[in-house]
């Protein structure tokens, strides 16, 4: 989604992770506007990237549940609550405004790599281990193409009908974009990758190899090593060296790169904020940064006694939304209430009666 007016909003959570989601819930529960912006295309954070089929088993109350599982039951938890969450969206800057005096004037402007722009009050970065960013092609001045011949992010069929393209990598990504191009419009369609293994779903790696075997999907094994341009200045073909250490040139006109993700604080150690060893320093009564206003919870902040677990994250987030709740509406006291027996509470959960 993209947009160019901003979205006016109590607050932000940068990252859609377990403790992003978590996050949410609970500023909604105070009654606070809430968006939610992750760069990746789902919730989830490492639960959904990093072990999705994985059972964990520390989390209260939860004998065992995967890490898909408990991104879902947190979507479900917050459902009723109608939170935005905008995804594939990376926070690149943040900035503070300069309050004047009218009633209702912003104290942040965040805008992401997408275009969105969003004014809020308070923010509160859970961005874990850092932006989920593509792993870029080691080769010397391919960014030069990056936009107009190379695409790191899904792209639509006018970037690839009826051109060569050349998907890079070996990764369940790169073969399900492989099939699916074959199957759609490509002139030609080569995989890139420097073996003929490839460590994915056996599913699919049986129709990837039935595709190559049909000649829809050509292979080309080895690594690229320079990029060739043409004399209008367009990528013409890569340079490849092979296993057994030849060269050859693969021409193309679409370059889809998609190698893995790899987490990184990015953008977020630009902000100002004190960091030590790229974490965000917070005190543990609201987890404030050192910036009034902006939060941080879960893997990204760290304080005296810190752990990287889940049920902190909750701990963190819960508290940082009491606290935000107080500073954004400094003439009320904000008291504690249980979802158990607060009318106001289940009203908002849609359980209790209107
Ligand atoms: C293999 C493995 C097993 C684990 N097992 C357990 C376990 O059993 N129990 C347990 O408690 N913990 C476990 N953990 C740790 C747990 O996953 C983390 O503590 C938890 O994911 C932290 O949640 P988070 O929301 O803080 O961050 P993350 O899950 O890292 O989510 C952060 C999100 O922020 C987004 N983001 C970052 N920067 C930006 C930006 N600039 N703009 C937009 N989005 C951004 C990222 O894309 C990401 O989605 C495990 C971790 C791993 C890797």
């Amino acid at each position: 989604m993209t947009s160019t007016s901003p979205i006016r909003t109590d607050t932000v959570v940068i990252g859609a992770g377990p403790v992003g989601l978590y996050q949410a819930f609970q500023l909604a529960l105070h009654e606070l506007g809430v968006h939610v912006v992750d760069g990746l295309a789902h919730a989830g954070g490492q639960c959904a990237e990093l072990y999705p089929h994985k059972p964990i088993y520390d989390l209260p109350g939860i004998p065992a549940c995967t890490g898909q599982e408990l991104t879902q039951r947190l979507l479900r938890q917050l459902a009723p609550l109608r939170v935005p969450l905008h995804l594939g969206q990376i926070v690149t800057a943040l900035q503070r405004l300069t309050r004047d005096d009218a009633a209702g004037s912003p104290r942040f402007r965040l805008q992401t790599d997408g275009g969105l722009v969003f004014l809020c009050d308070a923010v509160v970065v859970a961005a874990g281990v850092g932006a989920f960013l593509p792993r870029k092609v080691p080769v010397p001045g391919l960014e030069a193409w990056e936009g107009r011949q190379i695409h790191y992010r899904d792209v639509g069929p006018e970037v690839w009908a009826g051109r060569r393209v050349v998907i890079m990598g070996g990764t369940d990504a790169a073969a399900t974009l492989a099939l699916r191009l074959a199957d759609g419009g490509a002139a030609d369609v080569t995989l890139l990758h420097r073996s003929d293994r490839f460590a994915i779903d056996a599913t699919l790696d049986a129709e990837l190899q039935s595709a190559i075997g049909a000649g829809w999907v050509r292979l080309c094994l080895g690594q690229p090593v320079a990029a060739i341009a043409a004399d209008d200045g367009r990528l013409e073909a890569l340079e490849i060296a092979t296993a057994d250490d030849q060269r050859l040139l693969l021409p193309l006109d679409v370059l889809l790169p998609r190698l893995g993700l790899s987490p990184q604080l990015g953008p977020i150690a630009d902000w100002g904020l004190a960091l030590e060893r790229k974490h965000l320093v917070v005190e543990v009564e609201g987890f404030r940064t050192s910036e009034p206003g902006i939060h941080a919870v879960g893997d990204i902040n760290t304080y005296p006694g810190k752990r990287k677990l889940i049920v902190c994250g909750f701990h963190e987030a819960t508290l940082a939304a009491f606290a935000i709740a107080q500073a954004l509406r400094p003439a009320e006291r904000i008291v504690l209430e249980y979802t158990t027996t607060s009318a106001r509470l289940q009203r908002l959960l849609g359980v209790g009666p209107d």
